[in-house]
């Protein structure tokens, strides 16, 4: 191919949210054109006026912004194939279409959308494909000028050649073929005057300079079209990349239920945006090594398209929720209280020391919306189940946890510092009186001091956070509980 710089675009419709599938193009495309130092563009498809959603532009620059990607044109920044929001390029397709109806390759089409509907509901029944009848093919000039003078609203269609076959090359798939009989005579300019989608990314994409067109595979049926398009303009097209599906563990596609199908909700949900970005990339790539953790800038030096795989990817949520665990872990402690402190505070009051949480649960968050749950426990312990005191591994019991907790109030009660590390000693020195493992003394502390099996941080860390006050009075509430049994 003769393109001399590597341009790839992004080509999004402001509707509202960035689909996952969607922000995967828009990754690959800087990447394609970060590896080549090429440029990456942003472009806004907003010529389906029925789809726009307020608001929408705003949440695919805050998308770009939070995944780290930055375009080198766009509506914001300028450059030089301006402009680049659809809408305002406007009267920049018509005449493009004219040039087609001069060449035969489009023409007027004036049919009411009463006969249209009809053709379509006559396919229905008969159980054909519905095409286009070309019903206005042939009519005169004299006949269009006549119309066109009374402003009778009318489409420009292209006119698909009815014989032979359309190839063109994919960068993923290799050579693919269609007849040309199978294709319908597209709509080019709408009624309103705006262009279609499927034939504004052609000018675009051709005015623009672009040089790989990378979407989603849904566009493989057509992108012949677009190919037709380019040879009638005499046009060298761009390198197709077309990506695989992306399907759910187990089938099916990603929605808005089940959480899984916008980045918006995924960050809300608590996934971490490198680490959405990591998984993202590798829905439908791999290096071909062993590496699975990739920054943004080590992608882009080794991003390849021949890494793309033609079959379809499989969204593993189990996955992506171990990845971001990973992600939280290589945080440093800093960081951390950074980003899981707003969750904290969704449970906590303030008083609570962040960083000593932080440390507790660090090793244990995968999602940060897990922290809410994981933590309230520091503000009110749960009634105890005295049936969480029996304990096989650290040899505990409801009659050990009425021995052992009155000997650790004890000491307590004796300590004057108290923190992370006299708490340590003060649990394993009485282990070590007691001619017992730490075990026994630490299980029931944190029964006590928990109400729960399974707890983010050890004994000694939720003491530590709970302070020496409030962990006098949690295991003095317990023994008190414990007293009353008869076990
Ligand atoms: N505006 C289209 C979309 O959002 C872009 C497809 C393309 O990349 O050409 O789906």
């Amino acid at each position: 191919m003769s393109h001399n710089e590597v341009r790839t675009r992004y080509a999004p419709s402001p509707t509202g949210f960035v689909h996952i599938g969607n922000l995967r193009s828009a990754l690959y495309e800087y990447l394609i054109a970060k590896v080549k130092n090429g440029k990456f563009i942003l472009r806004i498809e907003d010529t389906d006026q029925k789809r726009y959603v307020e608001g929408a532009v705003d949440v695919i620059y805050d998308t770009l912004k939070i995944v780290g990607i930055k375009h080198d044109e766009g509506p914001d920044i300028g450059g030089h194939y301006g402009p680049y929001v659809q809408s305002e390029r406007k009267h920049l397709y018509l005449p493009y279409a004219k040039q087609l109806i001069e060449k035969g390759k489009a023409y007027y089409c004036f049919c009411s959308e009463e006969r249209l509907e009809d053709l379509r509901v006559k396919a229905e029944k008969a159980k054909v494909q519905n095409k286009y009848d070309r019903h206005c093919l042939n009519l005169s000039k004299e006949e269009i000028q006549r119309r066109l003078d009374a402003k009778e609203p009318y489409v420009i269609r292209q006119l698909m050649p009815d014989t032979g076959e359309t190839t063109y090359n994919d960068a993923v798939y290799g050579d693919i073929t269609f007849n040309n009989d199978v294709l319908e005579d597209q709509i080019l300019i709408k009624s309103d005057g705006f262009p279609t989608y499927n034939f504004a990314n052609v000018i675009d994409d051709h005015l623009m300079k672009i040089s790989h067109v990378v979407r989603g595979s849904e566009y493989i049926t057509s992108t012949p079209k677009y190919v037709l398009l380019y040879e009638a303009f005499g046009w060298e097209p761009p390198i197709f990349v077309h990506l695989p599906l992306v399907e759910k563990l187990g089938g099916g596609k990603l929605s808005k239920r089940s959480g899984d199908a916008y980045f918006s909700d995924l960050i809300k949900a608590g996934y971490l945006p490198e680490a959405v970005v990591n998984f993202i990339v590798l829905l439908g790539w791999s290096s071909g090594t062993e590496q699975e953790f990739y920054t943004l800038s080590e992608l882009e030096k080794v991003f390849d398209i021949k890494g793309i795989s033609k079959s379809s990817s499989v969204y593993d949520t189990d996955k992506l929720k171990w990845m971001n665990g990973e992600y939280i872990r290589r945080k440093t402690p800093e960081e951390f209280v950074k980003i899981a402190s707003p969750w904290i505070d969704k449970a906590l009051p303030d008083t609570l020391d962040r960083t000593k949480i932080c440390s507790m649960i660090q090793k244990r968050v995968e999602v940060l919306s897990e922290i809410p749950d994981m933590v309230k426990f520091l503000k009110k312990a749960k009634p105890i189940d005295i049936s969480l005191y029996n304990n096989e591994k650290s040899k505990c019991n409801i009659n050990e946890a009425k021995r052992i907790l009155p000997i650790i109030r004890d000491k307590i009660v004796a300590m004057e510092d108290f923190n992370h590390e006299s708490i340590y000693l003060m649990f394993t020195s009485t282990a070590q009186e007691l001619g017992v493992k730490n075990g026994l003394v630490m299980w029931p502390a944190r029964i006590a001091l928990s109400g729960q099996l399974v707890t983010a941080g050890g004994a000694v860390e939720i003491a530590d956070v709970l302070g020496k006050q409030e962990t006098l009075k949690r295991i003095d509430k317990a023994i008190k509980q414990l007293e009353k049994t008869d076990a």
